[in-house]
């Protein structure tokens, strides 16, 4: 753990499947900002989707992001480096009795949603598909290496009780109270570890902040949904709990957002043609 210095930890999170955009320069530097000279900004490469990241993308995060003149504590936590932690993390869910190994495939979980018997109509959670249970109740003592690890959201509601985070951000800033129906109904049973991939997005991100003593998560309001996941895992895991800062999205003339493959809005593109730091301050508004 660092130091607890009392001033705010937050963290700039890519994953290094591409080139970043300029809506990552804004996350980078609104979280740079949010830490200010008194606190700490961190780097965090998550990296855990092996098939997907490769080391010259992650080259271009450190030399872009220097570019864009930020600066953060070397040497910087991987994903890669931690499944040993994400395990520890997922054998204390276990003893707490709230994981089931799952073996449904995307195609199972999508026929099983449309069955006549399932009456309602399947909700787009933000883990996709709210899952419809079909694998809830298998042992863990049955699990197969190439299961994946779900969360059972109705018992870990029912043992955590009554949960709440803070957002400062300027969007939804104010107390946020989970609604349980809400958590089981629009999200429901989340995967924390993935075929093959030891941990989820959701398992190594709460396990990290915690970690690296993140006090602020600042992130796309993309990811605002996703919170409760985090805070209920955070409760289940006793882990120490930030405050949230979520930020709008950086869109296209058509109010896209911007995705990797969009090269136009690449930073590499920018510097390529020879705009400055201040430059993409400008065009972002910052
Ligand atoms: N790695 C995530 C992304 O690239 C960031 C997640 C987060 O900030 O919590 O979208």
């Amino acid at each position: 753990m660092p130091p607890d210095t009392g001033s705010r930890v937050t963290r700039f999170a890519p994953s290094p499947t591409g080139p970043l955009h300029l809506g990552h320069a804004y996350a980078a530097i609104l979280a740079s900002r949010r830490a200010g000279a008194q606190g700490r900004f961190l780097l965090r490469i998550e990296d855990i989707d092996q098939s997907r990241c490769k080391p010259e993308w992650e080259a271009q995060i450190f030399d872009d992001l220097h570019w864009l003149g930020l600066r953060w504590p070397e040497p910087v936590m991987r994903q890669s480096a931690r499944m040993a932690q994400y395990r520890e993390a997922l054998h204390k869910l276990a003893g707490l009795g709230v994981l089931y190994p799952c073996r449904c495939r995307r195609g199972d979980i999508r026929a099983a949603l449309s069955a006549p018997q399932e009456g309602a109509k399947p909700v787009l959670g933000p883990d996709g598909l709210v899952y419809p249970g079909t694998c809830r109740g298998r042992s863990m003592d049955a699990a197969r290496p190439d299961d994946a690890l779900r969360l059972d959201m109705r018992h870990a509601l029912a043992l955590i009780g009554p949960l709440s985070f803070t957002e400062t951000g300027p969007l939804h800033a104010g107390q946020h109270a989970l609604d349980p129906d809400q958590m089981l109904n629009e999200v429901g049973d989340v995967v924390l570890a993935r075929r093959g991939m030891g941990a989820s997005y959701h398992l190594s991100v709460v396990v990290d902040d915690a970690a690296q003593g993140v006090t602020e998560v600042t992130r796309g309001v993309d990811l605002f949904d996703a919170t409760g996941i985090h805070v209920l895992l955070q409760a289940l895991l006793e882990l120490s709990r930030p405050s949230y800062w979520h930020h709008d999205l950086v869109r296209d003339e058509h109010g896209r957002r911007l995705a990797k493959r969009d090269d136009a809005r690449a930073i590499a593109h920018y510097r390529a043609q020879g705009a400055s730091a201040q430059d993409i301050c400008a065009i972002l508004n910052l």
